[in-house]
């Protein structure tokens, strides 16, 4: 069954090659959503027959380590194992029950892909049902968390989600224990740790004496296989739901293109597993054959990113642009990179000075892709295609990315407006299904023929996607519009700048101008401000259309973030506005 041949033989192509010709062939409508898809069972566990009949490479399929010299490598067959006696464990003490939802707030430790696997296969009915492998079962569905969550976010999460598990580690299971009494849903704590804790069991031991044999859920392809709290950049974070398919099949193409994976790859992508780009590497890392390696990362700092890049075979990174940043301000002409051939970049904007000054001092491409919780690769700049510094890129199949008014009309090039995909007459399969217990925000996020990401941009006549803000972070000035993004990559080629933030400040003549918010680099924190402050609003003025300059600006220690890293201009351009109403922005 599924889409890669029955078991114990070889599909005549090799997997990702049958999963791309799956995935191009539902995109062009020439096949539905296959009817049942797991991605445990139809990928990950034909990778282990393929490996176990020597069409893989020697190289682990996951490979994890730590600032000690501890490390923990899987084949396919050895994850196959260690994932059923997971799901033995869901299933078994934790009681587990098709569709039953589980938090996973774990640092990047083995036990997350561990459990993330298991959640799929996850999925026998009570005994009084049926057992049997064929019955149509859903799996448990995970729903990730990052470890810097404080007990007000975990209590929000687990009590809009309802979830009837959580799997923590020791730093935060005291913070679950101080609200789970306000969460009546909460049954299960599961521990992994190597010690005990009163009320939680202990996931390692369980995992330990589990039973290897487990029968996978077979799952419909429309199935929910995750949910993922948004980042929260623009308010409470909202509940996107993933299904088998629009994860399991919709990063394939996208990992072959955008990232160049292949199963002679070690991909590394530093995120934390609580954000989504975790699942985007493990949706687009193992149906291409390639390794997802892992650094504990305990420490976080530029330093140990290279030496690690220096000390293993790893061929592919992905780090967000804040990180890139970091890694730039460093002499990279001391490091020798073992294997490094590929780097991709995501999450936020890529200012040209950082890419440029990567590409110099390593020779290496940085490819940016755009996206959201909501979707998978949105743009991108595959391997091979010609990179415009500043853009994100061009649309990533199957998606028909347009920019569009506010009542979903196509703009032409040039113009800038909403970032929206289509979605009639036909939903695209790699899209989010709704926003859990939220159909008017569902409903919302829809105008025309498109759906709207909230993001504005505009295409050029060569088709590549010009980032210029979230909606409500443009800023228009005397009419000009403004995206602090354009500032921010301006003011990012200063050497006196670190980091910035651009928002809307009011203004009696203009209406709002143009403030940013500087963190300063180490080197030129002593100098005087308000010279400072003219040398960059020249130095703006030069490298940029002069209107677009800030006229206020405020030299800050920190920028606020989110968990996940993320610049909340939100925050800052409240702080402006908080004795003035804001403009309503279109
Ligand atoms: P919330 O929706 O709760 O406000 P969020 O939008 O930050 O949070 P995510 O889904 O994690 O939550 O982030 C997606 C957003 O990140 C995109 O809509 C876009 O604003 C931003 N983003 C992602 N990639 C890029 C990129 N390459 N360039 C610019 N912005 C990006
Ligand atoms: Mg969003």
């Amino acid at each position: 069954r599924g889409i890669c041949g029955s078991h114990g033989q070889p599909p005549p192509l090799p997997v990702p090659q049958k999963i791309v010709a799956t995935w191009e062939a539902i995109s062009l409508g020439r096949q539905p959503v296959p009817e049942y898809f797991n991605f445990a069972h139809d990928v990950l566990d034909v990778w282990s027959q393929l490996e176990k009949a020597g069409h893989r490479p020697p190289i682990p399929a996951f490979w994890w380590v730590d600032g000690t010299g501890a490390e923990v490598k899987w084949s396919f067959e050895e994850l196959g194992e260690q994932s059923r006696k997971a799901a033995n464990v869901l299933e078994g003490a934790c009681g587990l029950q098709p569709g039953d939802r589980m938090m996973l707030v774990l640092p990047r430790l083995p036990e997350w892909w561990l459990v993330s696997v298991a959640c799929m296969r996850t999925g026998v009915f009570p005994v009084s049902q049926s057992t049997s492998p064929l019955c149509v079962v859903s799996g448990a569905i995970m729903i990730p968390g990052i470890s810097q969550l404080t007990e007000k976010d975990l209590k929000f999460r687990l009590q809009a989600s309802r979830a009837k598990a959580i799997i923590t580690s020791d730093s935060l299971a005291p913070r679950v224990d101080a609200i789970s009494a306000d969460c009546p849903s909460l049954q299960t704590k599961l521990l992994v740790s190597d010690s005990y804790r009163p009320g939680w069991m202990n996931f390692r031991e369980l995992l330990w004496e589990a039973a290897t044999e487990h029968n996978c859920a077979r799952t419909r392809g429309q199935d929910p296989v995750a949910i993922y709290f948004t980042s929260g950049t623009t308010g409470t974070p909202k509940m996107v739901e993933h299904t088998q398919a629009s994860y399991g099949l919709g990063f394939v193409a996208s990992g072959r293109r955008w990232v160049a994976l292949t199963e002679s790859d070690i991909f590394w992508n530093t995120t934390d597993t609580g954000w989504v780009k975790a699942a985007w590497t493990l949706f687009s890392a193992w149906p291409n054959g390639s390794c997802i390696f892992v650094h504990e990362l305990s420490r976080f700092d530029a330093k140990f990113i290279l030496n690690t890049l220096s000390r293993f075979p790893i061929t592919t990174l992905c780090c967000v642009p804040t990180m890139f940043r970091l890694l730039v301000q460093e002499d990279l002409t001391r490091y020798q990179f073992q294997s490094l051939r590929h780097c991709v970049t995501g999450g936020e904007a890529l200012t040209p000075d950082v890419r440029e000054k990567w590409k110099s001092q390593t020779g290496l491409e940085l490819h940016e892709g755009y996206g959201q919780s909501e979707t998978v690769v949105i743009c991108a700049n595959p391997k091979g295609m010609k990179i415009k510094s500043g853009s994100m890129g061009k649309a990533s199949p199957p998606y028909d990315v347009q920019v569009v008014d506010e009542e979903g009309n196509i703009l032409p090039p040039g113009e800038e407006g909403n970032v929206a995909i289509r979605v009639r007459p036909t939903r695209p399969f790699c899209f989010f299904t709704c926003y859990l217990d939220n159909p008017e925000k569902t409903a919302a996020s829809e105008r025309g023929d498109f759906y709207i990401t909230g993001d504005r941009a505009y295409m050029d006549k060569d088709g590549y996607f010009w980032f210029m803000g979230r909606n409500d972070d443009v800023i228009n000035s005397s009419s000009y519009r403004i995206g602090p993004v354009e500032v921010e990559s301006a003011l990012a080629e200063h050497p006196a700048v670190l980091e910035s933030a651009v928002v809307s400040s009011p203004d009696p003549i203009r209406g709002e101008v143009v403030k940013a918010f500087i963190v300063l680099s180490p080197a030129y924190s002593s100098h005087d401000p308000e010279k400072l402050t003219q040398e960059l609003q020249e130095h703006v003025k030069r490298v940029t259309a002069p209107y677009k300059y800030p006229r206020k600006m405020a030299f800050v220690s920190e920028l606020p973030k989110t968990v996940s890293g993320k610049i909340q201009r939100s925050k800052l351009r409240s702080q402006e506005w908080k004795n003035e109403k804001q403009p309503q922005k279109g």
